[in-house]
């Protein structure tokens, strides 16, 4: 795909993925204020000032933070609202965010767009919502922004952080996701305690591994093993009837 062709397009005619991609970041929070939840594609540098309509100029702010930022660059807004707290009768800034936040913003704008410009989740979001046709009106885009959040938290680990099963560019085959999809991989459901569910997902965490990877180690690596394991293994009623 041409992502130069992409992101070369006005904010409104940016394709579903890319909002959804830049809306969902920052946990949904306006980078700005990070008290609203984020609204609108905001240009950091804006288009005024020869900011680009690139992802890499977006930033998921609310309808506020927008208007009040305006023309301004991130960091001359930042100014603005610092000198207007310096000096609140010379007028730098007609409205403001308290200093603490202000001060913060440079900061945030940096880690949002790191966020946003991680592959792999700009590949996830293109994979998962790249077919999909953006609504008209842009409240039925943020309630698929909302969808969009509550589908993430149904995944244990955030999915793009899962390994791919195969590499393939044209559909999403992270192991945590879709890769259960793939021709050689199977679903397995166990049951477990709370108890024994918390102890390995202890034990996963300490080996850097999802609870799903050690699960799936495990599953591999236990046949060839089971030769030795034979005798400290419990044995099931089964094996009692049949001796
Ligand atoms: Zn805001
Ligand atoms: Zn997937």
């Amino acid at each position: 795909m041409d992502k130069e062709a992409i992101v070369r397009r006005t904010r409104g005619e940016q394709p579903l993925w890319v909002w959804l991609a830049v809306l969902t970041a920052n946990d949904r929070r306006c980078t700005y204020c990070e008290e609203k939840p984020s609204q609108t594609l905001e240009h950091e540098t804006p288009l005024a000032t020869k900011g680009r309509d690139v992802w890499w100029n977006l930033v998921p702010a609310c309808d506020r933070c927008n208007g009040w930022k305006h023309k301004s660059s991130a960091t001359m807004w930042q100014f603005n609202m610092k000198m207007q707290h310096l000096h609140p009768k010379v007028g730098f800034a007609r409205n403001t965010l308290p200093i603490q936040v202000v001060e913060g913003i440079t900061d945030r704008v940096e880690r949002v767009q790191r966020e946003i410009q991680d592959p792999a989740r700009l590949q996830w979001f293109e994979h998962h919502y790249g077919a999909r046709k953006k609504p008209r009106l842009r409240g039925e885009t943020l309630e698929g922004v909302e969808d969009c959040m509550e589908g993430l938290q149904s995944y244990p680990y955030l999915p793009w952080t899962s390994p791919e099963v195969r590499n393939s560019s044209s559909r999403c085959t992270r192991r945590l996701c879709c890769g259960h999809t793939d021709r050689d991989a199977r679903l397995q459901w166990i049951t477990v305690t709370e108890d024994e569910h918390r102890a390995f997902a202890q034990a996963a965490f300490h080996k850097g591994l999802s609870v799903s990877d050690l699960l799936s180690h495990l599953v591999r690596t236990y046949p060839a093993e089971r030769s030795d394991d034979r005798l400290a293994m419990p044995a099931s009623d089964h094996e009692e009837v049949s001796q």
